[in-house]
């Protein structure tokens, strides 16, 4: 099964965005085993756009075509697909109704154009999922291109993701006649580079080229950490859950305590889960971080039971009077210390009557003077050990990155020195 992607827009020529959804698409392409072997970009022209298509469908399978299904004259892909099958366009009542739905329930008018999101090739399906306005399409062909077909899925990627996993890539897979059962699972970590992971599981990788399956992939996900995904192939689901358990206990052994969650996991749900568990509540005090911890707590479903809250300090003044902490911005820097961090976290554990207490300072500016080069950021936790005594534990970090990317990294950091003590004290 040979299946090309074509992604309509003048804006992907002009370098006015980045072709991200052919990138994104390929992968899931790759990941379901199908092939892929041409990927081509086409202006906002029907001429171009006809003559693109039916040269991938010569010599494809099947084509993935996003982009250019919007309401405007300048979105012509539907009617190049129209025009292409030899098929009338007409009016969808249903996915007319539910454009229509769409903006009642938004309390605003539907402008004329929006019907034509509606209108839809004789012969062609709709995909079921239907995120935004766009409908996707799956546009069956007749001779010359019998038994092949194209999709038409909308520019947006969100909409467009939606689509391709939801319907377009088992579509494909049952098109390829294989009945295999193509399942993932993604490992998430934190406090390692990519290539120092990489690294890591080199062997591995190698070992999985040749066997085939599963396959793992990296994905940088920045502030989320990194992902690593294990894909597995097997005639049923059971294996393939089987494959993906194999594989999983094989990297955390490898990874070891870089690992903190799987899939949606993410670094505040697991340390509130492991708090909730162990009946332990939690305050913070940031004095860099300006509330990103308390803000990514605060985010979390059932956060309430266990985070009782955050003390933010900007100024050196009131990290001084609100939570004890002098030499904060005073010229020397002397604040900006794993001793500093300790006595945030013991203050907002006795402040805010948590059980657990964090604490984060740093620099981040360049102040004359600055003890601590830019980056530095030190992170505190203290915790409850047995009756009435208390473990500390504080580390200190370089940063890397703007002033934006080390608060934001020093708040998933203060999380993952919490998350790893937990993990490594007996509950
Ligand atoms: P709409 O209904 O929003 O007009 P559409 O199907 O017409 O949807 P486009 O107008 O082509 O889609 O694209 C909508 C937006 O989606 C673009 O402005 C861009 O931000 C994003 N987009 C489109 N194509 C791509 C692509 N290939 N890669 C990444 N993003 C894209
Ligand atoms: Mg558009």
């Amino acid at each position: 099964m040979k299946v090309e992607v074509v992604a309509v827009g003048t804006e992907l020529l002009l370098g006015q965005i980045v072709d991200t959804n052919s990138s994104w698409i390929g992968e899931q392409l790759a990941l379901a085993g199908l092939d892929s072997h041409y990927q081509t970009k086409v202006g906002d022209n029907p001429a171009r756009i006809r003559e693109v298509l039916l040269h991938a469908l010569g010599r494809s399978d099947a084509v993935i075509c996003c982009g250019g299904l919007g309401p405007t004259q300048d979105d012509l892909t539907r009617d190049v697909i129209a025009e292409a099958m030899g098929s009338e366009l007409v009016l969808d009542e249903v996915i007319a109704d539910r454009i229509r739905e769409m903006f009642r329930s938004r309390g605003r008018d539907m402008p004329e154009n929006n019907l034509r999101q509606a209108m839809v090739p004789v012969g062609a399906t709709t995909i079921p999922q239907q995120p935004g306005t766009a409908p996707g399409l799956i546009c069956p062909f007749g001779p010359p291109y019998e038994g092949k077909v194209i999709y038409a899925v909308p520019g947006v990627p969100y909409e467009m993701q939606i689509m391709v996993n939801g319907t377009i890539i088992p579509d494909l897979v049952k098109r390829s006649g294989s009945s295999a059962v193509i399942r993932s699972r993604v490992l998430r970590t934190w406090g390692s580079s990519e290539s120092a992971l990489a690294e890591m599981l080199a062997d591995r990788i190698v070992e999985l080229d040749e066997t085939g399956n599963p396959t793992i992939a990296f994905l940088a996900s920045g502030v989320e950490g990194l992902k690593v995904r294990v894909t597995a192939k097997s005639p049923s689901e059971a294996e393939a859950v089987a494959v993906l358990d194999a594989e999983e206990e094989g990297l955390r052994q490898i990874l070891g305590d870089l690992v903190f969650g799987l899939d949606d996991q993410n670094m505040e749900v697991v340390v509130l889960d492991h708090l909730r568990r162990r009946g332990l509540t939690l305050a913070l005090a940031e004095a860099v971080t300006g509330g990103y911890v308390s803000a990514r707590l605060a985010a979390t479903a059932g956060a309430d039971e266990v985070y009782r809250g955050s003390i933010v300090a900007h100024q050196a003044a009131v990290a001084a009077s609100v939570l004890g902490l002098g030499g904060l911005g005073e010229g020397d820097g002397s604040g900006v210390s794993e001793d500093g961090a300790l006595t945030l976290a013991r203050q907002a554990r006795s402040v805010l009557g948590a059980d657990v207490g964090l604490g984060v300072v740093g620099a981040v500016g360049q102040h004359p003077g600055e003890a601590r080069p830019m980056g530095t950021v030190c992170l505190a936790a203290v915790l409850p050990v047995g009756a009435g005594s208390s473990e500390e534990v504080s580390a200190t970090v370089r940063l890397p990155g703007d002033r934006e990317r080390v608060r934001q990294f020093a708040a998933i950091s203060l999380l993952d020195l919490l998350r790893r003590t937990l993990e490594a004290a007996p509950s």
